[in-house]
């Protein structure tokens, strides 16, 4: 099985980028860090299973473009650093 999405922005021939697309609709909810809750241990850039969390100097940063809003990383997160 194959998906094309011409106008999207990422244009690859997968399920994988099927399943990111359809996240993408309007009710999607925006994953967010606290940033003063955050203490880098980085425990949700091991666990996300589309690798959209970076760690910034001090604090864990979210490819919203890459999330796929799974919420894995909340339930991981040791100081309820990241909300849904
Ligand atoms: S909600 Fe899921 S996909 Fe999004 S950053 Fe967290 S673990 Fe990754
Ligand atoms: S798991 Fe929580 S505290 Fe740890 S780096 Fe991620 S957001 Fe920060």
């Amino acid at each position: 099985m194959s998906y094309e999405f011409v106008n999207g922005k990422d244009k690859k021939d997968s399920w994988y980028s099927a399943i990111q697309q359809s996240f993408k609709g309007e009710n999607r909810m925006a994953v967010k860090v606290k940033k003063e809750n955050c203490i880098a241990c980085k425990a949700c850039v091991d666990v996300c299973p589309v690798d959209a969390i970076t760690m910034g100097s001090d604090v864990a940063v979210i490819n919203e473009e890459t999330c796929i809003d799974c919420g894995t990383c909340v339930d991981e997160c040791p100081n309820d650093a990241i909300t849904l």
